[in-house]
């Protein structure tokens, strides 16, 4: 299927990619990252068979598929590096969370050779020492090819991620952005300002000192990587603000009830909530 392929960002999720495609292709790895120690570790682990700081060491390299796993505001400077060292025929992919117009742009950059891609699996823990070789068995894979991208470039994709035991999707691309923005972007937003709420709430008591089930529960994703979540909220903003304001509305409206006391209509809230996360299983 592919015989080598290139990594650029060789933390959590390019890990996790390495490992699922050395299991399912058995191809030859090789690692980019700026941070000289993730591709120590990396190579060390066995993740990636050779690895190097700069991009252009690709170029001997001569990768078929190149998978982006970097934060996604990086994505456009690397492409623009890609150009100079990759072949005319080298597939580049992402894994990144943001897709919409940065797709397009992308495009310009690699023409239909590039295919977006988002693995619906992961984390809040960052780094290729976390890398899971069955991240993404049984989970979906969003691709969001458009009218440009290459049919046999898609393909060959698609087919790569059936390997990992994925469940392949495909999506508009800023049908992705609408519908990830308000199903994960929007809980990480939450979940950062709640932690800030809650620091804003402690002055003579340290109320971290009594987090309950609840509030681990809800808060994990708040220990994600501030940088690759930086890189969200601003890639995927207008998404992001609309979902938000969303929640404003439906928490002023949970406030309101708690304020007037409405027993019955504050029932009916909760009661709907809670059935529709039931349902969720
Ligand atoms: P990570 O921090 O574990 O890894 C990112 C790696 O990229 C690091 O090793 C870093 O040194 C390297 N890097 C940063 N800038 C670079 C550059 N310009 N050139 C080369 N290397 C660079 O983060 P992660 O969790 O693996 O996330 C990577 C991508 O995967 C992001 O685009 C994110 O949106 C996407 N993603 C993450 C998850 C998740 O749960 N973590 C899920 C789905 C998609």
């Amino acid at each position: 299927m592919f015989e080598r392929v290139g990594v650029v960002g060789v933390g959590f999720m390019g890990g996790s990619f390495a490992l699922a495609c050395k299991e399912a292709i058995n191809c030859q790895l090789f690692g980019v990252d700026i941070n000289p120690e993730a591709i120590k570790k990396a190579k060390e682990l066995g993740v990636i068979d050779d690895g190097a700081k700069d991009i252009r060491a690709l170029g001997e390299f001569k990768p078929e598929l190149l998978v982006l796993a970097t934060p996604v505001r990086t994505f456009l400077s690397i492409a623009q590096s890609l150009v100079e060292v990759i072949g005319q025929d080298c597939i580049v992919s992402d894994l990144g969370s943001v897709k919409g117009s940065l797709v397009y742009r992308m495009e310009g950059l690699l023409n239909g050779r590039f295919v977006g891609g988002h693995p619906i699996a992961g984390t809040e823990k960052a780094g290729v020492e976390n890398a899971l070789r069955d991240l993404f068995r049984g989970k979906r894979f969003i691709l969001t090819p458009t009218d440009r991208t290459w049919q046999e470039a898609k393909e060959k994709i698609r087919g790569l991620w059936e390997r990992f035991g994925s469940l392949v999707e495909e999506m508009d691309p800023y049908l992705h952005d609408f519908v990830f923005g308000a199903v994960s972007h929007l809980p990480h937003a939450v979940a950062f300002a709640l932690i800030h709420a809650i620091e804003g709430l402690s002055g003579e008591v340290n109320l971290f000192r009594y987090p309950g089930g609840g509030f681990k529960d809800f808060t994990r994703i708040a220990a994600s990587d501030p940088i690759m979540w930086r890189d969200i909220f601003l890639e995927n903003a207008q998404e992001v603000l609309r979902s938000m304001d969303a929640f404003v509305t439906s928490l002023k409206r949970l406030r309101e009830l708690i304020e007037g006391g409405e027993e019955e209509e504050l029932t009916r809230y909760l009661s709907l909530a809670s059935n529709l996360r039931r349902s969720l299983g």
